[in-house]
């Protein structure tokens, strides 16, 4: 399905509409589909698989994000039951299970499908992007929206793009993929289903003030972390300190970054201690000589992921100690940050320096906006109006292995009712 060249208006009847394409929205399209119902995915972004295609990689197993994913984009390539629009948003829901009538709004297209990523676009394109997400080196206004970007074609960050004073791009695409012209576009869905897969977006951590991470370059979130070592544990490649572009030689790893705290999110995040212990592992392997300090209240790691803490203990360059950070200062003699926490079994209050400092900040639900859902604690309530089933971790934070198993559940949900 593709916008045509002014943008577009049509009406689709499809059985289930699943809200989100991350790694549960996939999910829940596939099982779908390969059960016989046809199903459209939307996702905001230019591109599927949410969160998780920015990894560095996967905790339990280590393995690199492509490994879960690249087999879910090749079901959904060789199944015609599974149609799907990025760059879209859902502007209004109306009706009853069985006959639900959704707007969804499409952003304009200036790349469309003919785009084959041959990069000709990119090599001419004279405007430079922020390092956006944090990290990453920046990219040009037309790019490919991460390593494994699915579809595989490149956009153009309208934000950016000079199109009143350049058309580089559109001279050199031998392949008609450019229109600089497109305009918004909007599409009418009659669904009987509706899944909520949209997912999670993390904690504000400018919020909690006595971590400085507003002006701090290196106080980092645990996501922004996961990027960064995403775009240096390859060959020749190093992971250096945002603020002066040196290798830091200790990071720490603040648990429970705004998580369990009233003032922030009363709720445990479930994911953090288990993505802090990958984080640590994996600087151990790729950058022996560093040494990393885990600050937690309690270490909240459960199942498989028990064996990642059992690495981490005999793992000498990491420490794991039993205290609430209670503050991060710039040391004023050029020594890096120093934290001032309380070591609850030494029974000793410490003030260290450490080079990074990473804050292990929560999961905060992506709602829909002007759609109102029943809640529960903040996340959508498990029980919906007939026809609305929410999954994975729109509904509570949860793991890879988990949401994938929620939102089977969600698609079996959609095929009974
Ligand atoms: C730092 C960190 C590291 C982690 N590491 C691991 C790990 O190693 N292993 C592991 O098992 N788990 C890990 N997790 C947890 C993992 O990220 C989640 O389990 C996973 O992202 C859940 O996928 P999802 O599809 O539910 O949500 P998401 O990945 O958030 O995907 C939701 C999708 O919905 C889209 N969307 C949102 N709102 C709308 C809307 N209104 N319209 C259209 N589209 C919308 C979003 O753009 C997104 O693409 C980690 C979490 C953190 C914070």
């Amino acid at each position: 399905m593709e916008h045509d060249k002014k943008g577009n208006h049509f009406t689709l009847s499809i059985p289930v509409l699943i809200i989100g394409g991350g790694i549960s929205g996939i999910t829940a399209a596939i099982e779908l589909a390969e059960a016989g119902q046809e199903v459209v995915v939307i996702e905001k972004e230019p591109y599927l698989g949410g969160n998780v295609s920015g990894f560095n990689n996967y905790f339990p197993k280590m393995c690199p994000p492509a490994c879960g994913l690249e087999i879910n984009y090749r079901r959904i390539r060789s199944n015609s039951r599974v149609s799907y629009f990025t760059g879209a948003e859902v502007v209004d829901i109306s009706g009853v299970e069985g006959d639900f009538s959704v707007t969804i709004s499409l952003a304009a297209r200036l790349i469309n499908n003919r785009c084959t990523a041959c990069g000709k676009c990119a090599e001419v394109c004279p405007v430079e992007r922020k390092n956006k997400p944090f990290g990453r080196p920046g990219t040009k206004a037309a790019y490919i929206p991460g390593g494994l970007a699915f579809p595989m074609k490149f956009t153009i960050d309208e934000e950016v793009c000079e199109k009143e004073s350049c058309a580089k791009c559109l001279e050199v695409c031998q392949y008609d993929a450019i229109q600089l012209e497109a305009s918004p576009g909007e599409i009418f869905l009659q669904v009987r289903k509706i899944i909520l897969a949209t997912g999670w977006h993390p904690y504000d951590a400018s919020r909690i003030e006595n971590y400085h991470y507003s002006d701090e370059p290196d106080v980092v979130t645990n996501l922004e972390f996961e990027h960064l070592l995403a775009s240096c544990t390859g060959p020749n490649q190093k992971l250096l300190r945002p603020s002066n572009g040196l290798p830091p030689e200790r990071i720490a790893f603040i648990q429970c970054a705004g998580s369990r705290d009233q003032n922030h999110l009363p709720y445990c995040s479930s994911v953090c201690c288990s993505a802090s212990l990958k984080h640590a592992l994996t600087l151990a392997d790729h950058y022996p000589e560093m040494k990393s300090e885990i600050f937690y209240i309690d270490l909240r790691v459960t199942g498989r992921n028990e064996k990642l803490l059992q690495r981490v203990q005999s793992t000498p360059s990491i420490s794991l100690t039993k205290g609430k950070v209670g503050r991060i200062q710039r040391d004023t003699h050029g020594g890096g940050l120093v934290l001032a926490v309380e070591d609850i079994m030494a029974g000793i209050k410490r003030q260290d320096p450490f080079d990074m400092v990473v804050l292990a900040t929560g999961l905060v639900p992506n709602l829909i906006e002007g759609i109102p859902l029943a809640m529960e604690n903040g996340f959508y309530g498990a029980v919906q109006k007939a026809g609305i089933i929410p999954a994975a971790t729109c509904k509570r934070p949860m793991d890879v292995a988990s949401s994938v198993r929620d939102a089977t559940a969600a698609g079996l949900k959609a095929l009974q009712t």
